[in-house]
């Protein structure tokens, strides 16, 4: 009798167990998706908008680290350019040259005094790498447009966004619509490297200004597939944050001499020692935050096996970091990430060098400061090899509201434009101007309106980056969509 009761209980509980294993899961599966917005009815002209495009990308606004190599003239002709191809733009709108040749819009709204909304992109691109010139298709600055796509650098990185922005807002004042809200235009000229020119300066100017901001888009994450294994749907990926970016120097010093008679450890040995245990004792990974917002929006696309771990993660939560740790992407997701990327030492094969030295770019997980860094780091290194404190270019930015006003329009506008898509929140890897705006708003948006193959969005930066055709023009439908509904829907009588 005491048995059978026992082993009812047994029973009772690991029922009870399953059941709530289960309906957490199923909980998860319904994720609710965002209704549709319907798009302004807009005259598009999709031949001229493809052939503006393919002209923009023929401007070599490439960004140099060394100023002196940049040609300016280049960027004063892709002005020229888009104030003759945006004559509506130019016309209707204050616009302004900011910190050289970086480019802000403002576009008054019927209530000026309502916090506005900005979107932001910038119109330099980085060189072509010497050397793989031959490997593109077609040449990366002719801006050619062949086998269903425009071709040139710039295509994904960043012109797209610049001339998505104008065309639509050329459209629409075409069409006779006035914002609610004021709407900023920024375009940066040195985003490529650091924007300290640009962004920097357009957010000093709009502080000063005291402008407020409801919400700000910039690039970021494409509608894609291929980012969840296991996931067959395309995602279409928003930043809501980006990660810090630091510098961490480890150095040490000795006698050094001849060669012949070298110490038990040198400086080179010790910090190559240094960089092996920076290696092997990364930071503590964790599931919080950015991370589990986008686990849980993903979730209900993945199998039920993958989903059944989202939804228990009270109780499979380390299986689940094991499982994201398993790929860089993944990795650098739920950590701050140290990657070793310079060493000097030494300059003659039969001297002990006296010195050594090894930089490690950092990448800060929000929540994680540098100083708990470089504590981490003392406590790994070996007894003589110094930590020091570089360098912080930037904070791992706050993580913007997924329940905010802005975020739900651009899930709302992106399902409009991109029916097959879920729209999920990420947290972004790299360092984007974005960031520089975060003192205006903490309700940083980051994402690119268009969909690629993992194919096409690896060549941004790389060689034959392009843009499909059919994605510029979903673009500018975006971009509509996003003003119309995000600033307000008055149109002339
Ligand atoms: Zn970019």
């Amino acid at each position: 009798m005491r048995r059978s009761l026992l082993i009812g209980g047994v029973a009772l509980a690991v029922a009870v167990f399953l059941a709530v294993l289960l309906i957490r899961t199923v909980g998860l599966q319904a994720g609710e998706e965002p209704g549709e917005i319907p798009l302004p009815a807009l005259q598009l002209d999709s031949t001229a908008i493809l052939e503006r495009f393919a002209a923009a990308l023929r401007y070599r606004t490439i960004s140099h680290q060394d100023t002196a190599q940049v040609e300016h003239a280049e960027f004063e002709r892709f002005h020229q350019f888009l104030f003759q191809s945006f004559p509506e733009v130019h016309r209707q709108l204050e616009w302004e040259r900011v910190g050289g040749y970086s480019l802000l819009y403002r576009w008054r709204g019927q209530d000026t005094t309502a916090p506005a909304v900005l979107l932001m992109g910038h119109m330099d691109v980085v060189p072509v790498e010497p050397g793989t010139e031959k490997q593109w298709r077609y040449p990366p600055f002719a801006g050619v447009i062949a086998e269903g796509s425009v071709w040139g650098r710039g295509a994904i990185d960043d012109k797209i966004t610049v001339m998505g922005i104008l065309e639509a807002a050329e459209a629409l004042l075409r069409a006779g619509f006035r914002p609610v809200r004021d709407v900023y235009f920024a375009f940066g000229h040195d985003e490529e490297v650091g924007g300290r020119r640009g962004a920097q300066q357009i957010v000093a100017l709009l502080k000063q200004r005291g402008v407020r901001l409801h919400w700000v888009l910039d690039e970021g994450g494409a509608v894609t597939v291929g980012m969840f294994p296991g996931v067959e749907r395309p995602l279409a990926m928003v930043g809501i944050a980006e990660k810090g970016y630091m510098m961490v120097e480890l150095s040490a010093e000795g006698p050094g001499g001849h060669s012949s008679t070298p110490p038990r450890r040198s400086p080179l040995g010790l910090v190559a020692e240094a960089i092996a245990a920076v290696e092997h004792s990364p930071m503590p990974a964790r599931l919080e935050g950015v991370a589990v917002e986008m686990l849980e929006a993903v979730a209900p696309e993945m199998p039920f096996w993958q989903r059944l771990l989202v939804a228990n993660r009270w109780l499979f939560g380390r299986f689940l970091l094991r499982q994201l740790q398993q790929t860089p992407r993944g990795n650098a997701t739920v950590r701050t990430t140290f990657a070793p990327t310079i060493f000097q030492a030494g300059i003659k094969e039969n001297v002990i060098p006296s010195s050594a030295r090894a930089l490690v770019n950092v990448r800060l997980l929000p929540g994680d400061t540098p100083e708990a860094v470089v504590e981490h780091l003392q406590r790994r290194v070996p007894k003589g090899v110094k930590v020091r404190l570089q360098g912080v270019l930037s904070l791992p930015s706050p993580v913007a509201d997924v329940r905010s006003e802005g975020f739900r329009l651009i899930r709302q506008v992106a399902r409009s434009v991109f029916p097959e898509a879920r729209p999920v929140p990420y947290l972004v890897l790299g360092a984007t101007d974005a960031r520089y705006y975060t003192v205006l708003t903490p309700n940083v948006f980051r994402f690119l309106p268009v969909r690629l193959t993992p194919e096409e969005y690896r060549t941004f930066h790389g060689t034959n980056e392009r843009m499909p055709v059919g994605e510029i023009l979903r673009a500018v439908r975006f971009y509509a969509g996003l003003l119309s509904a995000g600033a307000g829907t008055t149109s002339r009588p």
